[in-house]
């Protein structure tokens, strides 16, 4: 969610999609660079989930039209195409059958990295929570959770969904922990904390709107406190300056001096943390 980009201006910090380097991509296939994921995104785009035959396997993807030219871009989330408006269907589908193998090869390739992320919550299982490591007990309750140091406890009913008591549990973690970090970044910015909300967006750790404040990616709390104050710091510095200009970096080095490696470590990481 990122608001009608005409009136509400909000800027993002986003994770790297796991997404093919144009060096792995067919030469035709165009894809975003890292700068371009910044910009604000189209107001209300149109999408679409088709079908494409692809040799015998039927590939769903995610048509956007009105784009200014034909890119096709595969990370966890399967196919998408972005396309001019007057392009044909068939044109498109076309397209995508000429690189047919470079498509099923990097689907299969998305779909079991994501099989290995995939967390499947049992009791005693672990995963990364800040700079160490979280515990989970399952105990029978009434879809409860609770903290106690590092151990997430989920009481739960026996016909729960355990993967949504995990989330509420991380989340609660998560909206205290960000709102302790944020309280101390807007001290050093000299402004009030703007109000925290989080978010569970694929494609952002976090976003700045003036008008309704902050929100972060509940799963940065599977990575360590300096990349979380990374991304509190970016997002602060956008109450100073709603941009990536010069001066926005010189409040992000301010706030967070070892922005750079955070960066870099949040690049890194991104494709690793758990997916529940
Ligand atoms: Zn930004």
């Amino acid at each position: 969610m990122s608001g009608s980009a005409a009136t509400t201006p909000r800027r993002g910090i986003l994770p790297p999609q796991d997404e093919v380097t144009p060096a792995a991509a067919p030469r035709v296939v165009a894809l975003p660079e890292q700068l371009s994921l910044f910009r604000l995104p189209p107001a209300a785009p149109a999408t679409k989930t088709r079908h494409v035959q692809i040799g015998a396997r039927i590939v769903a993807y995610e048509l956007l039209t009105g784009r200014r030219r034909l890119v096709m871009t595969i990370d966890e989330r399967g196919l998408r195409i972005g396309a001019p408006r007057l392009i044909t269907v068939a044109a498109i589908e076309a397209f995508v059958r000429a690189h047919g193998d470079w498509v099923l090869q990097k689907l299969d390739e998305h779909s079991a990295r994501n099989a290995r992320r995939h967390f499947a919550i049992r009791d005693g299982a672990t995963f990364p929570l800040l700079d160490g490591e979280g515990r989970l007990r399952v105990t029978a309750g009434a879809n409860r959770v609770l903290w106690q140091d590092n151990l997430l406890v989920l009481a739960a009913k026996a016909n729960a969904d355990l993967d949504a008591l995990a989330r509420r549990g991380l989340q609660r973690r998560a909206l205290d922990v960000f709102g302790e970090r944020l309280a101390l970044a807007a001290q050093l910015a000299g402004c009030r904390p703007p109000p925290l909300a989080l978010s569970s967006a694929r494609t952002r750790w976090g976003s700045c709107s003036r008008q309704s404040g902050i929100r972060l990616n509940w799963r940065l709390i599977h990575l360590p406190l300096a990349l979380v104050d990374y991304v509190v710091a970016h997002e602060v510095a956008h109450l100073v300056e709603m941009n990536h200009s010069p001066r926005f970096w010189v409040e992000v080095e301010r706030l967070c001096p070892g922005w750079r490696e955070a960066r870099r470590e949040l690049k890194a990481r991104a494709a690793s943390i758990p997916l529940i």
